[in-house]
């Protein structure tokens, strides 16, 4: 059977049916048979009613009494009816379902499983789902659930199912199977199953299709990414180690490994595709300008693109000063600079060598006369389509070396599917003499008696504090919605007056970028005790005489972003401090008590990936297209079998090009995983 086949191909499907199911990404006959039941009912324990207790309940009777009224007030349409068995009666209840009055036949024996419970005085049996008992038969019991979409509802997608039946066995299989069939089998099974045991096990053969296709796609790409060429970076290793012994204290293991790893990429001809992983404070900054270093001593250019105006600054402020001092010129391109034009002449010539900046970096006039190695920081926030456009910027016919940084990390199974063209390395200690950051939940209104002297503490030795609001506006959150949440121009008022003795300021992403640098090189310096600030100051920054942070509204962040967020502070050798202040009595989110508990990055990793899916953590901008069905990227072992079987079917060579159903499918995946 052919798959590609539009959906009005199959019987039931007319084109009123197809034109909805189109809208909901059901095209062709794949797409339908692969649109599984999210759940199944089972009717397979069904409870005799004099036997029935408060809760989910399953009865099998005839119903009768079937009414629909219209309520005056709400406009609700209610149908009841009654529901007998041989053991007694049972009233049931449907809300705004009135076709429920056609559906049933007098004489003929039903499944219903919902809520029994107390409705306007009475126990009944609210909106059950309902299923014909010689229908179920064939089924053993089990029903299958769709999504409903506009008109079509569970029970249309069920019959529609049912007509297809006799097609399914002309399914031909996806990937090289032992056994042949086994693809058509699981797709009945998950349809039609038998008990929920062979549902899940067809699920599962389902799912190692999808990881399968997903890994297949991130090799494929690693495959091309071998077939390009890079400019060879000659590693000078005297000259680096000058270096390194210049700075200010002695690299870690991690970072020491890295580089390593990094140079030796960089002194081949296939371009390096690296992602450097490390934790807040780790150290990646240090390393990338290692690599930059080996790069310009190699006199070549390189690219550093970072996320925000603030960050880009400070990584040029600290390359211009540790790289400056061996000669290599370095230079920052934002929205902001001044005198592009003469900037961009300088960076044509190659008379610039390290070049650092942001999406202004990436437009088609900045051009390089050697580009040889870009690095990005914060990769994910990052698409695809600019982290191309910057690396289409080396010689013609050649691909710079790559190196992705990230604060993020990468959950073991994302490593081995989404990134799994990538080669990582792991910065997986903080540098000596860190200590771990105190995190705390509080209520806010605890701060007068709790935090306020434990923020005059900090004060009085010196140091300086972060204070994370919400809003730019009173009434107006970040993102422009209205908002209960205290801005950071009030917030900034009253801490004024709680602490007339120190410098209090405000930052935010609607400032002018020179306005933003000022404020910023004052907390710096230590001009300013207390910066209350939008988490614009997320990424990167780093002032380590800074080491308590209180972030108001903490409910309303994700994990990665707090975890982010606290990696600002401790990163000198004192110890640092984070108040989670939390509004209202609501219970603690399990969030806030992971974070409360835990300061491991990769820990709170699998822990948000597991409370958020991949989707979520990896952002839309990226891969909003990975949309697994049925796949979890939680499930290793599962992962860690398709991986295994995917080397396998590498080693077919030409003969891969015989699954064309498999090949022109991952054509999507290739798309999202990290290269292309
Ligand atoms: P990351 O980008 O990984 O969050 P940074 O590179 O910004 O971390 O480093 C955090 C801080 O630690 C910086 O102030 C940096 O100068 C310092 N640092 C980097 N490497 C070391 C090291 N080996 N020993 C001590 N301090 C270090
Ligand atoms: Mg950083």
């Amino acid at each position: 059977m052919n798959l590609t086949e539009p959906v009005e191909s199959l019987k039931g499907v007319g084109p009123k049916t197809a034109e909805i199911l189109r809208k909901v990404g059901i095209k062709t006959t794949r797409d339908f048979f692969y649109n599984l039941p999210r759940d199944y009912e089972n009717f397979q324990q069904a409870n005799s009613i004099m036997e029935i207790r408060p809760g989910k309940v399953t009865i099998r009777g005839k119903i009768d009494s079937l009414t629909t009224r219209r309520t005056r007030r709400r406009n609700l349409s209610i149908t009841e009816g009654v529901v007998r068995d041989k053991t007694g009666a049972v009233k049931v209840v449907w809300f705004n379902q009135s076709y429920r009055t056609k559906q049933f036949e007098k004489d003929k024996e039903y499944f219903f499983t919902g809520n029994y419970e107390l409705k306007n005085g009475r126990f009944s049996l609210i909106s059950p789902s309902a299923a014909l008992v010689a229908d179920i038969g064939p089924r053993m019991g089990l029903s299958p659930i769709y999504v409903a979409h506009g008109r079509i509802r569970s029970m249309d997608f069920q019959r529609l199912v049912e007509k297809s039946r006799a097609l399914f066995n002309s399914i031909p299989d996806l990937l090289p199977t032992v056994k042949t069939g086994v693809r058509k089998e699981a797709l009945f099974k998950a349809h039609f199953p038998e008990s929920l045991k062979t549902a899940a096990k067809a699920r599962e053969y389902l799912a190692y299709e999808e990881l399968f296709s997903l890994i297949l796609a991130a090799k494929l790409n690693r495959r091309e990414n071998e077939k390009l060429r890079a400019t060879p970076v000659p590693f000078q290793a005297k000259e680096v180690k000058r270096f390194v012994d210049s700075l200010p204290f002695k690299l870690t293991n991690a970072q020491r490994l890295a580089s390593w790893e990094i140079f030796q990429n960089m002194e081949n001809e296939t371009p390096m595709n690296r992602l450097l992983q490390g934790d807040v404070g780790s150290g990646k900054t240090m390393v990338a300008a290692m690599a930059a270093y080996a790069a310009a001593l190699a006199r070549k250019q390189v690219a550093f693109l970072a996320p925000t105006a603030i960050l880009a600054k400070q990584h040029y402020d600290k390359f211009a000063q540790l790289l400056g001092n061996f000669g290599v010129s370095v230079a920052l391109l934002t929205g902001a600079t001044k005198g592009k034009a003469e900037l961009k002449r300088e960076i044509r010539s190659g008379r610039i060598q390290v070049v650092i900046g942001t999406h202004a970096l990436l437009t088609d006039d900045t051009e390089f006369a050697d580009l040889a190695l870009v690095i990005i920081d914060e990769q994910h926030r990052f698409g695809v389509n600019q982290r191309q456009k910057l690396v289409l910027k080396s010689p013609k016919d050649t691909a710079p070396h790559l190196l992705m940084m990230t604060a993020t990390p990468i959950p073991r199974s994302l490593q081995l599917t989404v990134f799994g063209d990538l080669d990582v390395s792991i910065l997986g200690e903080l540098p000596k003499g860190r200590q771990p950051i105190s995190t705390k939940i509080m209520a806010e209104t605890a701060a007068k008696e709790e935090l306020y002297p434990k923020m005059r503490e900090i004060l009085g030795t010196g140091q300086q504090i972060y204070w994370i609001s919400k809003a730019i506006e009173d009434g107006v959150g970040a993102d422009g919605a209205k908002s209960e949440v205290t801005s950071v121009k009030t917030r900034t008022k009253r801490l004024r007056e709680v602490f007339p003795e120190a410098k209090v300021e405000f930052l935010h992403g609607k400032m002018k970028p020179a306005e933003k640098d000022e404020v910023m090189e004052r907390f710096s310096r230590g001009e300013i005790q207390i910066l209350v600030s939008t988490t614009v100051v997320e990424v990167g920054v780093d002032v380590p005489n800074a080491n308590l942070m209180v972030i108001e509204n903490s409910e309303s962040y994700g994990l990665a972003q707090l975890h982010q967020l606290r990696g600002r502070v401790g990163r000198g050798g004192e110890a640092g401090f984070c108040y989670l202040l939390t509004s209202g009595d609501l219970q603690p989110s399990r969030r806030l008590r992971e974070l409360e508990r835990s300061t491991d990055g990769f820990y709170l990793s699998e822990v948000d990936l597991k409370l958020r899916g991949p989707g979520e953590i990896y952002g839309s901008l990226q891969h909003g297209a990975l949309d697994l069905r049925i796949a979890s990227l939680s499930d290793t072992k599962l992962i860690h079998r398709a991986q295994a079987d995917v080397e396998k079917f590498l080693q077919m060579g030409e003969k891969m090009l015989e699954y064309r159903e498999l090949m022109a499918g991952i054509k999507k995946y290739q798309q999202i995983t990290t290269l292309n």
